[in-house]
């Protein structure tokens, strides 16, 4: 089995762990992760608990992510919308014209994240498409 072609699931949820409402959660999910990482052969299963407890939003996001990648792993291009579990109203997007990056909305009244390209604070799909066309 390559490695490479390994749905990199913590990363993501790397990404949206410091925006999870409970602090407990992010507490036991960071846990999780290091014992992941660490290579601990029963961190995968607590894992995939710890992922059925985050908000459906959430899981959503990663079960688009997971389908993206499904895609490119078979060459499939995946056009921006094309897999599209979350409504608009519910991700963040960059700013910037052509940029792929979103992230899911997790509470409302939440401090927008961040582009990690281009580090502008990002905004809801909803408003992007407003403003396009
Ligand atoms: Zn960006």
């Amino acid at each position: 089995m390559s490695e490479e072609n390994l749905f990199p699931q913590e990363d993501f949820i790397q990404r949206i762990l410091p925006r999870l409402p409970s602090k407990e959660q992010q507490e036991l999910l960071q846990g999780v992760l290091e014992r992941v990482a660490r290579g601990d052969p029963e961190a995968g299963f607590d894992l995939d608990d710890a992922v059925l407890n985050l908000p459906p939003v959430a899981q959503d996001w990663l079960k688009e992510k997971y389908l993206i990648h499904e895609r490119q792993r078979h060459g499939m291009e995946t056009l921006p919308g094309q897999i599209s579990l979350l409504p608009a109203s519910q991700r963040w997007v960059c700013p910037e014209e052509n940029c792929p990056e979103d992230e899911p909305v997790l509470q409302e009244g939440e401090e927008p994240p961040e582009c990690p390209h281009h580090h502008r604070r990002m905004i809801r799909a909803s408003q992007k498409e407003d403003h396009a066309g």
